[in-house]
Parts: structure tokens; sequence; C-alpha cells
């Protein structure tokens, strides 16, 4: 079975069930077989996820140097294209922007949103390594990763419904501090709620294969986090307190490396073979 078709039957059976049990909304399975609580509908959590992306461009500058746009849609398109059309979220309607911000970070949140600051694009070394970052923040969302943080979040305060969350005016500032740190975006709030490992694993995985599937080197995942790991000293880079490392993250994503190798070279043979250039 192809990379692709596999991808695909996971989500149909992570969405299948789901779309039966909406109205109802509860336990549902993530990707890699998690059993996960689900209290918001993937419409409710689109309008979230567009609501806290609106509040990141409201505080952020936005990156307008052309080529450093080019070579960050350059690496987002690449991996989009390769997400399964089950999963109904068509390439072209994903936002893609840089914000300019020295913090080693990323995100995507629901509703197909992607933010790279620049101090990511410092960071990485090559394309292979941008694609493992936006690879795996793509996979918390498919795996809807925020939607599970929210729900926790949810089960011990009355006040956050989705309902209540989407209201632009009468929310108060905690409500608003909850939503941004179940979307992995509380650091400007002073709110980190980090990642599960549970949830980093599922990133990790889902996020390699994706790059290996769009033909970027899935090795250069390992090479990234270890990069990151080791630079700031004192301050570790942003990311990494809303992504923790499991401490066998290296050597998960080298192990999986010997699987993914064929389908990157398929990918290559294919003519998938994205050459994204770092423009200054
Ligand atoms: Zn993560």
């Amino acid at each position: 079975m192809s990379l692709n078709l596999k991808l695909l039957t996971r989500f149909i059976r992570t969405l299948v069930p789901l779309a039966g049990g909406l109205a109802l909304a509860g336990c549902a399975t993530s990707p890699t077989g998690e059993n996960t609580l689900l209290l918001n509908s993937p419409t409710q959590m689109n309008a979230l996820g567009q609501k806290s992306f609106e509040q990141v461009k409201a505080n952020t500058a936005i990156e307008t140097n052309p080529g450093i746009n080019r070579y960050v849609r350059c690496v987002s398109e690449a991996l989009l294209d390769r997400l399964p059309a089950r999963y109904g979220i068509q390439p072209q309607q994903w936002e893609i922007l840089v914000f300019r911000n020295e913090a080693v970070n990323a995100f995507a949140v629901p509703g197909g949103k992607i933010g790279v600051y620049t101090g990511m694009l410092d960071m990485v070394e090559n394309q292979d390594q941008l694609a493992s970052v936006i690879g795996h923040e793509i996979s918390h969302v498919l795996a809807q990763h925020s939607n599970a943080r929210l729900s926790q979040q949810q089960l011990t305060s009355a006040g956050l419904s989705a309902a209540n969350l989407l209201l632009t005016n009468r929310v108060e500032a905690g409500t608003q501090q909850a939503l941004m740190s179940a979307m992995g975006l509380g650091a400007q709030y002073g709110v980190i709620l980090p990642y599960s490992r549970a949830h980093e694993r599922e990133a990790d995985v889902l996020g390699q294969e994706l790059m290996a599937d769009a033909g970027f080197d899935p090795r250069e995942a390992a090479s990234l986090w270890r990069k990151m790991a080791s630079e700031g000293g004192s301050t570790p880079p942003e990311f990494l307190s809303t992504h923790p490392a499991p401490t066998n993250r290296v050597t998960l994503l080298n192990e999986r490396v010997q699987k993914l190798l064929p389908i990157y070279l398929e990918a290559r043979d294919a003519g998938r073979a994205p050459r994204c250039e770092a423009q200054r």
C-alpha cells in the first residue's frame, strides 16, 4: 500500500466515526490509534483556529519580503499537496504567513492556517528541516490535537464552550488565554500548554511520513530536533516549550528513516523533488 493510501485509510478511520457522532461528540481514535476525547466539531475548531490566527496577525508583524515568503510557501505547498483528499481541505485553501519575530517558532491551527516565525527560518539549515517543522505542525492539525487539548480544558471549566469562545467581544481574558494555549499560541499570553508526549509522538510520526512522501529528506527531521535541542543554552527555543522533546524523539525519528527512505526515493523518482531556496 502506498503511503498516501495508508494515510488516507487512517484518516477515513478517524473521520468517519467523527462525522457520525458529531452531535454527541466524544471518544474518537487518533490517526495512530490513540483514544481521544473530542468535544468540538471540526467546523467549530476551524472557526476557533481562524479566530486565534487573526489574534496572532493583530499582534505580530508580518514579513513581507517576497523571497522569504516564496521559500516558506514552496515548502508548505509541497507538503499540503500530499494531504489525503478525504481530509477535505484543498492545498490552496491554506493561508501561509511569515511573522517577523526572532522567536524560534512555527505553528498550524485548524481552519488551514500556517505561521512561521523568521527566527525559525534562521534556525533551519535547509528546506528539508523546514519541511520537518511544518510537517509536524500540519500533523498536529490533522490529528485534531487542539480539539483534544481544548476538550480537556472544557471538562473542568464550564465557560469554555465553543460557542462562548467564538464570541469576539464578550470573552473574558482568561477564556481567551485558554483558547490560545489550546491552539499552541499561548506564549504571548504567558500561558504555555505543552503538547503531551502522545501528541508529540503522533505529530513526529505523521509529519516525517508526510515530508518523505513530499520528496523531502526524512533524515533531516532528526538533525533538526538535535540542533534545536542544542541551541539556546539556558533559553531554549520557544518552539520547545510548546513542543517538548520526548527523550527518545531523535532515536524514534532515526529508526523510522529506514522505512521512509524508500518512500522518499519513490517520491523523487515520481518528480516530487522540491527545490525551495532560502532567500533573504
Ligand atoms: Zn509538536
